[in-house]
């Protein structure tokens, strides 16, 4: 089937369209300049943003991939999690696209749709499930086990506090460095010593995996960068930079391969599948391959663009379950800022 997808739940406004599990366009416009200032996503700004971008964007998707909107089989939204205000905006439109063209409308989960992402892949090699998918992001860190795309996913644990790529965000700021964080802390971090300062790795103490096995916690490592950075100031010298950087990446690094392999070898699980802004990150892509190839893991990363949020996953997701036979969404869903992985569609 032809679809469109539209994603709106942060700050990336995306345009996507499909045909089953082939890419036609995938359109993202992203306002994350304008949050700079603040140093993270701020939710009144990202909505606004959205309203300006969404048509401009739409119209560019269906200029590059050719297709008219009367050609479109059906339309697939975000509807949560994410940002209210902000996927309010992508709801309003998709509704607004769907009853004026009358079309089926599928509202769909992003989480669930991050995973969906690898369909579009161009080696055409098809995902194994069940697998695991470890989404890592600025509003996200989740672990999930996915048996089946349209009907199965399990959520095995998430962040306790600050997500992966918030943390980059903040650890970078008090490093005095720009947003967002996660490419300024990898540019820092090269030639810096990762064992130079052994920073804390949340919830991965042997007593933490067995009650909080699957769980994760940034906000104590960001303090202790933090704190470390202070005591390194008072006491006059100057912060080796590269060092901290690399320190800090490769706990973050090292709390997420730990929990992601733990999550692989518990279930008998073979795959681990990573998605999110996180996945940028060179030492969590470095550390993932090393961490899967010594535990016989097959390690699946979509292409960047498809990791980064974005609509054609969300397109991608809504022909799986159109595939799969799924009836519409009913167009009384809202956007729901909170919505589990576990509902693959509203
Ligand atoms: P959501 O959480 O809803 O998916 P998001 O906008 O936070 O939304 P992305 O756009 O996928 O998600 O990712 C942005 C995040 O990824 C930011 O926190 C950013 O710092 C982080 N990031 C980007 N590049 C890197 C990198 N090289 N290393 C670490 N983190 C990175
Ligand atoms: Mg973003
Ligand atoms: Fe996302």
């Amino acid at each position: 089937p032809l679809v469109l997808g539209i994603e709106t739940s942060c700050d990336e406004t995306g345009i996507g369209i499909v045909r089953g599990t082939t890419l036609l366009a995938n359109v993202i416009s992203s306002s994350m300049d304008e949050h700079a200032r603040y140093g993270g996503v701020v939710p009144e700004v990202a909505a606004r943003a959205h309203l300006e971008a969404l048509v401009p964007a739409l119209k560019q998707a269906l200029a590059e991939s050719g297709v008219t909107l009367d050609e479109l089989d059906a339309i697939a939204v975000t509807s949560g999690p994410g940002l209210s205000g902000a996927l309010m905006v992508g709801v309003g439109a998709a509704k607004a696209l769907a009853v004026s063209l009358d079309k089926p409308l599928y509202a769909v989960n992003h989480l669930v749709g991050h995973v969906g992402a690898d369909v579009l892949r161009e080696d055409d090699s098809e995902i194994e499930l069940p697998t695991i998918a470890l989404l890592v992001s600025g509003g996200h860190t989740s672990l999930l086990l996915v048996r089946d795309l349209v009907s199965d996913v399990e959520l095995l644990g998430e962040t306790i506090d600050d997500a992966a790529g918030e943390a980059f965000d903040k650890v970078a700021r008090l490093l005095g460095l720009p947003y967002p964080g996660g490419p300024e802390i990898d540019r820092v971090a090269i030639g810096g010593d990762p064992k130079a300062i052994r920073f804390p790795r949340g919830l991965s103490q042997q007593k933490d995996m067995a009650e909080h096995r699957y769980d994760f916690s940034f906000s104590g490592l960001k303090t202790a960068v933090a704190r470390w950075v202070e005591q390194t100031r008072d006491s006059g010298a100057e912060v080796p930079m590269a060092d901290v950087a690399a320190s800090f990446r490769e706990s973050v690094a090292d709390i997420l391969l730990t929990k992601a392999v733990a999550a692989c070898i518990d279930h008998g699980i073979p795959r681990l599948l990573l998605g999110g802004g996180v996945v940028a990150n060179a030492r969590v892509r470095e550390l993932a391959a090393e961490r899967c190839a010594a535990a016989g893991i097959e390690l699946r990363i979509p292409p960047l663009k498809l990791c980064t949020d974005n609509g054609a996953m969300i397109a991608a997701l809504g022909a799986q379950l159109i595939m799969a036979g799924h009836e519409p969404s009913t167009l009384d869903f809202g956007a729901d800022s909170t919505l589990p992985a576990t509902v693959i569609q509203a």
